[in-house]
């Protein structure tokens, strides 16, 4: 009989390798899903439950990165709507009403973590956990040299939890994707200057896009889940 784990390393294998095939960092991409999934889910049938009215009410709702998130989860999916957010925040909205009575101002509310920063963690958890493992298979390896790679933050997270023997090899080639990376910003502005007449790759053209990306995470306009 497999174990839940073997079962749960077989799915996370089909959905990162989709996702590194993908513009981007891959664990970016699969913790935006999980943060995209969770706001449909409690929204869709959740936003009656009392435990997550709960944590709803003890951190006043959503950080500020995740609220706008849900805002274009309700405005670009279909089966979730306005009302449901406000039920949500309803009970929110009286906490932090109940709280202004006998505030005098000397300290701030206490607000719990945001839930969804909560999910957000605990999906880059498992996605670094799994994709570390899957990392020490070659056929996978090849398919993770062939992406576009991790991001700087994710690189840590994976390289942390992956079995020693895939450190090495994953370090050496975040140095390589770092270091072409550099090249390809000194390129952009060498072939800038009015005097060098030689034309750009495009690999050259996008590397601060790549650099920002590369560096700080992805950042996604638009939801990634158009439906379920
Ligand atoms: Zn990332
Ligand atoms: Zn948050």
């Amino acid at each position: 009989m497999k174990s839940e784990k073997t079962k749960d390393l077989g799915l996370a294998a089909i959905y990162l390798e989709r996702a590194m095939k993908e513009q981007g960092c891959p664990i970016c991409r699969r913790v935006r899903e999980a943060e995209e999934r969770w706001i449909w889910n409690v929204l869709y049938e959740l936003t009656g439950d009392p435990e997550i009215h709960e944590r709803f009410s003890s951190s006043f709702g959503l950080c500020r990165e995740h609220a706008a998130l849900a805002a274009k989860v309700v405005e670009t999916r279909e089966l979730v709507t306005p009302t449901g957010v406000a039920r949500l925040y309803e009970t929110a909205v009286e906490k932090a009403l109940a709280e202004l009575v006998g505030f005098r101002g000397r300290k701030g509310l206490t607000r719990g973590e945001c839930p969804l920063c909560e999910v957000a963690r605990e999906a880059e958890d498992r996605e670094s956990w799994f994709l570390g493992k899957l990392l020490a298979d070659a056929e996978f390896w090849a398919a993770y040299e062939r992406s576009d790679g991790l991001c700087l933050p994710h690189f840590f997270s994976v390289w942390s939890r992956s079995p020693v023997e895939v450190r090495p090899k994953l370090r050496l080639d975040f140095e390589k994707r770092l270091s072409g990376l550099l090249e390809r910003l000194r390129e952009l502005q060498r072939k800038e200057r009015f005097d060098v007449d030689e034309p750009l790759t495009p690999e050259e053209i996008e590397s601060w896009r790549e650099a920002l990306w590369r560096l700080g995470g992805m950042n996604y306009s638009d939801p990634l889940i158009k439906r379920d």
